[in-house]
């Protein structure tokens, strides 16, 4: 059997990883590369092998750096099957026309602006391509066994849920008698949304995530400073803006904030969700309402207790709002979206506040702001920053380093027979390395982008 690291080796993105068994040729995971200009620009590089030779794909979960370059496979020749979760699926159904529409927007900005080395500037894939991509999706349930290939080089998947996002899942692959294990990316033993991780099966080969292999989640109670924040706002007679992810941040933010209202923690002020995505990701979590803690009383207190925006409209009418509120809306960087015109209209409020609600990459308006900047570029207009700047911290869904130590021991396995360190930057890969080797006593190695193994 052979292997072949395609991406999130060394990085964080582009997860693909190639398994070659006989004449079967499984990609587990398809994901976009993004954030830095070098790993973005391996979008465009012709895939390491024929599209179309491939006997399918598998999906651990919907996020783009995971599944959007499925649109590029199905546009380049790829015509065969997509297996994912259902939750996977209705995820999937709305990021991928999403991030079509994104890189259609960037084209027509690159032509207008003539910033593109190539004329015309095109996008990756269009919503055309993405339409397209997603007619290839089978949805299997966690816990079902599922068969790719035949005959001798036959390949048996089946998706074990992992607590990150709605629908996501490790994934085990047997094969020849060997077993293997794609963590995926893996979610914590306590979320907001999510339960746990389901123990981790036995297997002679784990691929496993490393994103916070050096880093540790803050302890701080995430419900007590969302109060503090909301509260002192409204008690100033100002209002609160989240920049917030479409998917699974929301919700959670949503969930949490009718549960501080439930309980007289803050005021009961209107709330406002302002983002397209962010309405269809909530109807999904409401529709798969077993696959999430949430129960159908919280789902209720969620729809009911938030007034859902619709067209831009209806969204620049929130500037005629008066006293207190909360509006949520995408980006969850500020680095485009709907969020952006309350951002301009919120920021130069001093009784506002702009709450934001997860990591910052380098370079955004959110790390901007979070850093202290007293101005923020949007839209070609430099606006003043007289506004709170808040970020909380802790509603991360991936396992830190000591979580995924946690989790391995109460798997109570074996030592596979290796151990590879896929997703993480180079120095969390080695940081977990070090971790695994001394929490349980396990080697494990950290391939190399493009590297190929041969197992078995
Ligand atoms: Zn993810």
């Amino acid at each position: 059997m052979k292997i072949t690291f395609l991406g999130a080796a060394g990085c964080v993105t582009g997860s693909k990883t190639l398994l070659q068994f006989g004449k079967t040729k499984l990609l587990i995971d398809c994901g976009l590369f993004q954030g830095f200009k070098h790993l973005r620009e391996l979008n465009w590089a012709p895939p390491d092998f024929a599209p179309r030779s491939l006997s399918a794909v598998v999906l651990t979960h919907a996020h783009i750096d995971h599944s959007g370059y499925v649109p590029v496979m199905s546009a380049r020749g790829f015509k065969g099957e997509v297996f994912c979760t259902p939750g996977t699926e209705a995820l999937c159904r709305i990021l991928w026309p999403d991030a079509a529409h994104l890189q259609e927007e960037d084209a027509r900005y690159a032509n207008a602006k003539g910033i593109s080395r190539h004329a015309p500037a095109l996008p990756l894939y269009d919503t055309r391509d993405a339409q397209k991509a997603l007619t290839r999706l089978r949805d299997v349930a966690p816990g079902k066994a599922f068969i790719v290939g035949s005959g001798q080089d036959r390949v048996t998947c089946t998706f074990i849920r992992n607590g990150h996002l709605l629908g996501s899942a490790m994934l085990l692959v047997e094969a020849g008698g060997a077993r293997l294990v794609f963590s995926g990316d893996m979610g914590r033993p306590v979320d907001v949304l999510m339960r746990a991780p389901e123990k981790l099966p036995e297997c002679d080969y784990l691929f496993l995530e490393s994103t916070y292999g050096n880093r540790l989640h803050s302890t701080t109670d995430v419900t007590e400073e969302l109060a503090m924040v909301i509260s002192e706002t409204a008690l100033a007679k100002g209002a609160v803006l989240i920049p917030t992810f479409a998917v699974g941040r929301a919700q959670a933010l949503l969930h949490l904030i009718m549960e501080l209202k439930a309980q007289h923690q803050i005021p009961d002020i209107p709330v406002f969700l302002d983002s397209p995505m962010a309405r269809e990701a909530t109807e999904a979590y409401v529709k798969f309402s077993r696959e999430h803690r949430l129960t159908k009383a919280q789902l209720r207190a969620i729809t009911e207790g938030t007034h859902i925006i619709g067209n831009q409209a209806e969204s620049m009418n929130l500037a005629k709002l008066r006293g207190p509120h909360i509006i949520l809306s995408a980006s969850g960087m500020a680095t485009g979206g709907r969020v952006l015109h309350h951002l301009a209209r919120m920021a130069p409020n001093a009784k506002n506040t702009i709450l934001f609600a997860g990591y910052q990459a380098g370079g955004t308006r959110g790390a901007k702001l979070v850093a202290g900047d007293a101005w923020v570029r949007i839209h070609g207009v430099d606006v003043p920053v007289k506004a709170r700047v808040e970020q909380i911290d802790g509603l991360s869904s991936h396992a830190d380093w000591q979580e995924m130590c946690a989790w391995l021991k109460a798997s109570k396995v074996p030592a596979p027979q290796q151990v590879f360190l896929m997703h993480g930057e180079p120095d969390a890969a080695d940081a977990m390395r070090l971790h695994l080797k001394d929490e349980l006593g396990w080697d494990a190695s950290v391939p190399m982008l493009g590297q190929k193994i041969d197992i078995s």
